[in-house]
């Protein structure tokens, strides 16, 4: 089968080094930092050559395939000379999709790729054999070799899709488009726009893409870039009859209604029983139903599974109420528009942790909210500068920290009943933290400890 070379021995890269073993590759993987041990006991468990803290370019450059994590770059080095010696470099969806004969559901986006995934497969399972991978969980190569489900949804980066050739999901869905990794994208937009329409790159006519129509740069990149696929739009704004796309249909809100009609079939779900709270997750549920519709799930399933969805850890998850004052923990909000939607959300008096590794934030879109509902601010960052420039004349309270705990207990000074503390940082997290699950664990301790 030839020589597969992995760079990056993480959860995709392990992966994809038992799927390609067991399918006959000889398999190096390299990881220029250190791999976890738990993943060198399965690599020397499986007889699988390895290396880490470096890249020993005698060991790489002479691979017939390579499997780059998505971590890693384009303008790393040896990236660049895998490509002049004109070496084929996949990403893990690309490998592992080859191995399996499943339907595919294909979610990507900026922001809601793990909450639809998660609530997708939630409603999926019911009455299909069904994985969930992508950066979910175990890999999706993992699961094609130990597993085989039928059906699989995948969440899906745009690194991802920038390493495809012949993926193709069955369904796919964009949930938004909203700037996000511009480094990877030499700060063009439109570049990562692109990159998030490679999901549907190879569908045909037999296949589906889902979309927010609310959304002018899926909608202004689809009239100039049109895709092959059956479009299927959900909106929050827009009537049936003003959906871009009326011949197959689409989801829209009447009455506090969902509505997904698809060829003339229709489901109708009040939106009161979604257990997820949030106009975003309107959108969610519109678009993880109208996947689950397509795929022809009864309706009672479908509506039943949306009122007993109990939502992803760190995405505006209530952890507590203490003295009438309730803790909502959306750590994984690490850009503007995220915490947009969680601000929106909020009906009580909000007292606002944010801060951290400023993206070039612009916060600009945030301020009727913070003028309408945040009463204190707390910055949580290593420079705070910024966020106390901008939003220091708006609210009569604002104060900084490094401490996640004098953070928690700055807020409950200042909040009273009937108000919420809510963590939804806009940032990344690396400055203070591990990783945003880091934070958000920080986070729900120190309100647990009050
Ligand atoms: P992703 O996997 O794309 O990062 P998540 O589902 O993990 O998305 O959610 C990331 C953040 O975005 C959370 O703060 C969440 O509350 C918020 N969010 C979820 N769905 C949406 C959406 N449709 N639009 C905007 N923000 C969203």
């Amino acid at each position: 089968m030839g020589r597969l070379v992995i760079l990056g021995g993480r959860e995709s890269g392990i992966g994809t080094a038992l799927l390609g073993k067991e399918k006959g590759y000889h398999v190096f993987v390299s990881d220029k930092g250190a791999i976890k041990e738990k993943y060198k006991q399965v690599l020397i468990h499986n007889e699988i050559e390895w290396e880490e803290k470096k890249h020993s370019e005698d060991k790489i450059l002479n691979a017939d395939i390579v499997m780059k994590s998505p971590g890693i770059p384009d303008k790393v080095p040896l990236v660049k000379q895998l490509r002049e010696k004109g070496i084929l470099i996949v990403s893990e969806i690309e490998f592992a999709s080859k191995f399996t004969n499943a339907t595919i559901v294909g979610i990507t986006g900026s922001n809601g790729k793990t909450t639809t995934a998660s609530l997708t497969h939630h409603i999926l399972k019911q009455e299909l054999n069904v994985g969930l991978a992508g950066n979910i969980g175990d890999s999706f190569a993992k699961q094609v070799l130990e597993e085989d489900f039928e059906n699989y949804v995948l969440e899906i980066s745009s690194f991802q899709l920038d390493d495809i050739v012949d993926f193709k999901p069955h369904i796919a869905v964009i949930t938004n488009i909203t700037p996000d990794h511009l480094d990877r994208y030499d700060y063009q937009f439109e570049k990562y726009i692109a990159s998030k329409f490679r999901i549907a790159i190879n569908q045909t006519k037999d296949d589906y893409l889902i979309y927010d129509a609310d959304d002018a740069v899926i909608t202004n990149h689809l009239k100039n870039n049109p895709v092959q696929s059956i479009l299927l739009p959900f909106s929050l704004t827009k009537s049936i009859e003003s959906l871009p796309v009326g011949r197959h249909g689409g989801a829209y809100l009447e009455d506090n209604n969902i509505k997904i009609t698809i060829n003339n079939n229709q489901i109708i779900m009040p939106t009161r029983n979604l257990t997820l709270e949030g106009k975003h997750n309107i959108k969610n549920a519109m678009a993880a139903s109208t996947v689950s519709h397509l795929l022809r799930i009864r309706k009672q399933t479908i509506r039943e599974s949306l009122e007993n969805f109990q939502g992803v850890e760190h995405r505006l998850e209530q952890v507590l109420k203490i003295n009438k004052v309730q803790y909502i923990n959306d750590s994984k909000a690490t850009n503007v528009n995220a915490t947009y939607y969680a601000l929106e959300s909020m009906d009580t008096p909000t007292v606002w942790i944010v801060g951290g590794e400023d993206k070039g934030n612009n916060y600009e879109e945030l301020f009727p909210f913070v003028n309408e509902k945040v009463k204190a601010i707390i910055c949580l960052g290593v420079d705070n500068e910024k966020l106390m420039r901008t939003f220091g004349g708006m609210v009569d309270v604002i104060v900084e920290t490094q401490f996640m705990s004098e953070a928690v207990k700055i807020a409950y000074k200042m909040s009273e009943a009937g108000d919420s503390v809510l963590l939804s940082p806009a940032c990344a997290s690396f400055d203070l933290f591990e990783s945003y699950e880091d934070r958000g664990r920080q986070f729900k301790n120190a309100v647990r400890n009050l």
